[in-house]
């Protein structure tokens, strides 16, 4: 005999579920935005254009993206991708405020790092509630004492909390469960999370709970960079925001033109960027009405967007609005041009949406804050790639793409010369330097010759099996630094000196730099103006290993980014110059033995601008990785600071190249090493050893010279 009938466990089970069903507040008919408006203060601590109760005056077009996020929409998730100044930000912050208040269910709002989680609540969250009396109740405050209270990244409520999370550490992410996550500037995200891996992956894991219950992600972005996939399926890969863009309804706005569109056979218009006239021309800058030939003006704006609120009647009768604009295979179903029949406007609206989530597209042209003749300012001033990558991101709210040095790799395939020989060093070239990279499990290491002036061939490269904590890497490394390179017109030239990346594997490298003279630590910086290569000013460092053996070592400084854009702006374009193998000055050369992927990694990052998502003023520059790896571009970078800490390349501090020459020569013929001969007075050589020796003495600006490059 059982303890309990079927009766009393199916009445037991039904108790369960309505006590879980109870446990979710059922949330108001009421919408997100009516709730919103006339009920929460903004301040002007923000940085509002439109300070006071929040009003949707002149940013209706937030309204629908907002109210998906309401739990009784369909939507699963919204994304929203456009330029800075179109308040997108706004509908998460109102979106976590209704969550926290009126319906009490648990979010969390993920930003690129830790301190813009600090920032955005600082900033764009915080300020509201101080202002809203309402909220202030609600929501527990910051306070010191308290444990009960919230902090300035995890917010208590009522039935809940909420969290603002930098996307770096995965300890946010314990013990958590969130049933809306608000994703902003996921283009700026890392790829993993510490070891954890992909962010994306690790938010939806903590939104499981309430796939059932409702779940939501707001996905809220300007686009970053995106490249054609390698694998030349012609798809766009790289930007997070546009690939949720594309995979959505890509919905964008149509407005009722000022002129026609209450008019029989009126038109609703896209005010597509393409589409905008008078920008280089310097007049006004305006659109066309493809039906009336209506001139369309900056002062039109204000009304056409006012036709967008979908809970009151529009001024003329003419409503508009988002529209799915995604391409469909269905020859039934086909996307709407950019300009509409003012009649069909709904029934465009109600179009097949083939299973995608709802996405949006807006770009400053519709933004109550920003002026269309600021706009033709910035298309007139983006004359160079950097200001076109931000025209695209911050003014059209568009990924840019990068194609550039995608051609490049086919142009640098055709430079190839093969007449350059695997290992061997060429004519024309005496020193030789190493730089290394270690990753997880293996090494690459690359080596180049060196010629007067800085021209360089690329002379081997290798991988080494293994990690940093496994002998194999050392012992190869060892070895390379002993090496002896076959020089073509006789003789050898041994490895100057090797650069040894200590991002990884620190201890490790350090172990081994500090007992092999060859060998530097290197620490790659990023910032403009710091010198290619320079040692670590202070006490050497200091590292505990496994079972407790300290190491002490010098560290060198590498100025990454002047020596990237060395690289990119100079070094490549020079060897797609003139003729294949011709001598010129900071020329490099490629052998013909090198395949695709070298200069796949070789080109494999861009330099972008970071801008201020509200100004659009530029706050920050960055190289990003526009390829899956970048070893060799690191490994050139390495190289080039050890030759220019050699004096190579640098007026006033070349090394004496026929001397170096001479020497090999004198080897070769069988004399004794005259280095290793003890110096005397009448000897033009001296024990310096070959790099830096100057057979005259050094002048003053020599020794300038090699203090501003490398010691
Ligand atoms: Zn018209």
């Amino acid at each position: 005999m059982s303890l309990f009938s079927a009766q009393e466990i199916a009445r037991q089970a039904a108790t369960l579920v309505l006590a879980m069903a109870a446990a979710v507040t059922p949330a108001p008919d009421q919408t997100i935005s009516a709730w919103a408006e006339g009920r929460i203060n903004i301040p002007g601590e923000t940085g509002t254009t439109r300070e006071g109760e929040l009003s949707w005056d002149g940013f209706e077009y937030l309204i629908e993206p907002l109210d998906r996020l309401h739990p009784d929409d369909p939507a699963r998730t919204v994304t929203f991708v456009g330029s800075a100044q179109i308040a997108k930000t706004t509908v998460g912050v109102i979106a976590t405020l209704y969550y926290s208040t009126v319906i009490a269910r648990p979010w969390g709002v993920a930003l690129p790092s830790g301190d813009e989680a600090l920032k955005y609540n600082r900033t764009k969250w915080q300020p509201l509630v101080d202002a809203t009396p309402e909220l202030r109740r609600k929501i527990r405050a910051v306070t010191s004492r308290d444990e009960q209270g919230s902090t300035n990244t995890y917010k208590r409520f009522p039935g809940g909390y909420g969290q603002f999370f930098g996307t770096t550490s995965a300890k946010p992410l314990q013990m958590v469960t969130f049933c809306l996550v608000v994703k902003e500037e996921t283009p700026n995200w890392s790829l993993s999370v510490g070891d954890r891996g992909d962010p994306h992956k690790q938010i939806e894991v903590r939104q499981l709970q309430w796939e059932l219950a409702g779940a939501k992600t707001f996905h809220n972005s300007t686009p970053g960079l995106v490249r054609r996939s390698e694998e030349g399926t012609g798809e766009a890969t790289g930007c997070p925001v546009t690939a949720d863009f594309l995979a959505g309804g890509q919905r964008r706005l149509y407005l009722p033109c000022p002129h026609c569109a209450h008019l029989p056979g009126g038109v609703l218009i896209r005010l597509d960027r393409e589409a905008m006239l008078g920008v280089e021309k310097g007049e006004t800058p305006h659109f066309c009405c493809p039906s009336c030939g209506g001139v369309i003006e900056h002062r039109h704006k204000r009304g056409m967007v006012a036709a967008c609120r979908p809970d009151r009647q529009p001024a003329n009768g003419v409503r508009g609005g988002w529209i799915p604009c995604f391409p469909s295979e269905d020859p039934t179903n086909p996307a709407p041009g950019s300009f509409i029949p003012a009649a069909e406007y709904e029934a465009w609206r109600a179009r097949p949406l083939e299973g995608r989530q709802p996405s949006y597209h807006a770009w400053q042209v519709v933004s109550d804050a920003v002026d269309w003749a600021y706009i033709a300012k910035q298309i007139q001033d983006a004359d160079d790639e950097e200001a076109k990558i931000a025209l695209h991101q911050q003014i059209f709210g568009e990924a840019y793409e990068v194609t550039v040095q995608q051609a490049d790799v086919d142009k640098l395939l055709e430079r190839r010369d093969n007449r350059l020989t695997k290992g061997v060093v060429p004519s024309g070239y005496e020193i030789v330097t190493v730089a290394v990279d270690l990753n997880g499990d293996w090494a690459q290491w690359t080596a180049y010759a060196w010629g007067p002036e800085a021209e360089h061939v690329m002379v081997d490269k290798g991988r080494i099996d293994g990690g940093p904590s496994e002998p194999q890497i050392w012992a190869e490394l060892a070895e390379l630094e002993r090496r002896r390179w076959p020089h073509e017109d006789g003789g050898f030239v041994t490895t100057e000196v090797q650069g040894v990346d200590s991002g990884y594997g620190t201890y490790h490298v350090y172990a081994f730099c500090s007992s092999h003279a060859k060998s530097k630590a290197l620490d790659g910086a990023k910032g403009w103006g710091l010198t290619p290569l320079r040692r670590s000013t202070g006490k050497p460092q200091k590292l505990e290993g496994p079972e407790g053996r300290v190491v002490t070592c010098r560290t060198w400084r590498v100025g990454t980014w002047d020596l990237k854009r060395t690289l990119m702006n100079e070094a490549i374009p020079l060897s797609l110059e003139g003729e294949k193998g011709a001598r010129a000055p900071r020329r490099p050369h490629w052998p013909g033995w090198i395949e695709r992927d070298f200069f796949e990694e070789l080109t494999g990052e861009a330099l972008v601008s970071v801008q201020d998502s509200k100004t659009g003023v530029v706050k920050d520059e960055a190289w990003v990785r526009v390829r899956r790896r970048n070893e060799e571009l690191d490994l050139w970078v390495y190289n080039k600071a050890l030759a220019a800490s050699l004096g190579i390349g640098v007026p006033g501090a070349e090394p004496d190249w026929l001397e170096l020459a001479r020497r090999r020569q004198a080897q070769q013929a069988g004399l004794e090493a005259l280095w290793e001969r003890p110096p005397s007075a009448g000897a033009r050589s001296g024990s310096a050893p070959p790099a830096t020796a100057n057979t005259a003495p050094a002048s003053p600006d020599v020794e300038a010279a090699k203090r501003k490059w490398s010691f």
